[in-house]
């Protein structure tokens, strides 16, 4: 019988209820010989930070020599609540918490660096106290060192990826072990020892890492909701479950803001054929989504939507230099250079304009056009994405979609489709972004 790995994402290992909920489900699933990946603890409580946000407020703290202390007692209350409960002792995290302080004594770095060493924690505490619950409930489990991963990332902190090139390195030295292994997930290592993440949500990436290295016969990511809907949630709450989508109707969604996957995940899994399959941790014996290498074109047109907020739009305009050959290109460079990823382009003859989610860069990124272009920039805009496999070759979908846009009043400002035609993407201003989103889930899906 083929493996299988299991992600259990933070309100799945949230308190020590959660926790022992999460070891039947590994139980259950014995004789697959599962591999385990865990995230940080997360929410258990409204108006608790997860651990990942407190360790990134403490880290921001301590490189700024600034007081940290009670961030530091208020982590270590939380993991030792859970220990407690769960009947453990501390013992079992204080090698890595001895790691964790010196951690934050060692300031004298890029804070790039030194955040996601002071991130990597949130993992390495979570899978020692999985790996110690399964031990105890007699199942021989092993936690997997931060040293022992094998994921060999490039050198982009907070964002790291696998090269192509050392995705075999995963779990390597492992592959015989008999215990069921606990991984870290979110955590990576650069070539040369220093500590990478896979950004936020990033250990469903590790998931598909470790999946695609021991060629396991089913992604599961575990989460708080019995799969992926057709739109989120949040704004629509009886929004229905997708029960199959394709890896590239899942990667649009993954991408354009249905949180409940990490985009990259897609990418390890497509590769190898395995499929992902998104279930609920609260609810176990109910069916969750599962995507594969299918195109599945049944069923309605539009599958489903997603939305990002707080995006920023960019518009860049040169009469002299449009046309020209290579100008796109330079454009781009700009972006590159600045570590800024460009989500949405659409162009036309004398504009382009295109969309970014991250300010940090983006004064120098206008300093640098304005060399050669008008440049603005506007802020506090969402991004909407309908997708569905079904929409390639069918006429009338974007007249639908833009009708029922304008019936609503919602103002359009940029449209763009892919070739692979799965998808239609605009963007609409932040305060009207539930209302586009409801307007065109109960016109054109539900
Ligand atoms: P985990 O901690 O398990 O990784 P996440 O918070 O990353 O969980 O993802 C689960 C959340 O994703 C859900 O609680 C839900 O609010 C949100 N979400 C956004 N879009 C969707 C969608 N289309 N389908 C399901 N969940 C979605
Ligand atoms: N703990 C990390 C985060 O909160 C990674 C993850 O949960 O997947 O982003
Ligand atoms: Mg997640």
């Amino acid at each position: 019988m083929g493996r299988i790995v299991m992600k259990f994402g933070g309100t799945s290992v949230a308190t020590a209820e959660r926790i022992l909920s999460v070891v039947e489900i590994i139980l259950a699933a014995g004789e697959k010989r599962p591999l385990v990946v865990v995230s940080a603890v997360g929410v258990s409580e409204k108006g608790e930070a997860k651990i990942t946000d407190q360790l990134e407020t403490m880290a921001s703290l301590a490189h700024a020599g600034k007081p940290y202390q009670p961030n530091l007692d208020a982590i270590r209350l939380k993991h030792e609540k859970i220990i407690k409960e769960l009947g453990l002792d501390w013992d079992i995290i204080s090698p890595a918490w001895d790691k964790l302080l010196a951690a934050l004594d060692n300031r004298e770095r890029p804070y790039c660096e030194f955040l996601d060493e002071v991130f990597s924690f949130g993992e390495r505490l979570s899978s020692r106290i999985m790996a110690a619950v399964l031990e105890k409930k007699g199942r021989p489990a092993r936690c997997v060192d931060v040293d022992e991963l094998g994921i060999v990332t490039d050198e982009d902190f907070q964002d790291a990826n696998v090269p192509a090139g050392l995705e075999d390195k995963v779990l390597d030295g492992l592959r015989e072990e008999e215990r069921t292994l606990v991984v870290p997930g979110f955590v990576g290592k650069t070539p040369d020892g220093r500590i990478t993440t896979l950004g936020r949500g990033g250990s469903d990436y590790t998931a598909a890492l470790v999946g695609a290295a021991f060629g396991v016969e089913e992604i599961q990511i575990w989460t708080d909701v019995s799969g992926m809907r057709c739109a989120d949630p949040r704004l629509i709450q009886d929004a229905e479950r997708l029960e199959y989508i394709s890896f590239d109707e899942a990667k649009e969604l993954a991408s354009f803001g249905a949180r409940v996957l990490h985009p990259k995940t897609i990418e390890p899994a497509m590769r190898k054929d395995i499929p992902v399959n998104i279930l609920n941790s609260f609810a176990p014996e109910l069916p969750g989504t599962i995507i594969r290498n299918e195109r599945i074109k049944h069923g309605k047109v539009i599958k489903a939507l997603a939305s990002k907020t707080g995006v920023i739009r960019v518009d860049i305009e040169s009469t002299r230099m449009l046309g020209a050959s290579g100008y796109l290109a330079r454009l781009f460079e700009v972006f590159a250079k600045y570590d800024t990823d460009v989500d949405v382009v659409a162009t036309s003859e004398v504009s382009v304009s295109l969309t970014v989610n991250n300010s940090r860069n983006l004064d120098k990124i206008v300093e640098e056009l304005q060399e050669f272009a008008d440049v603005t920039a506007d802020r506090n805009k969402t991004v909407i994405c309908v997708v569905g496999e079904g929409m390639r070759h069918t006429p009338g979908v974007s007249g639908k979609v833009f009708s029922t846009l304008g019936t609503a009043g919602v103002n359009v400002e940029m449209i763009s489709q892919g070739s692979s035609e799965i998808n239609i993407t605009f963007m609409v201003d932040d305060k009207d972004a539930e209302r586009a989103i409801k307007a065109l889930y109960y016109a054109c899906i539900s």
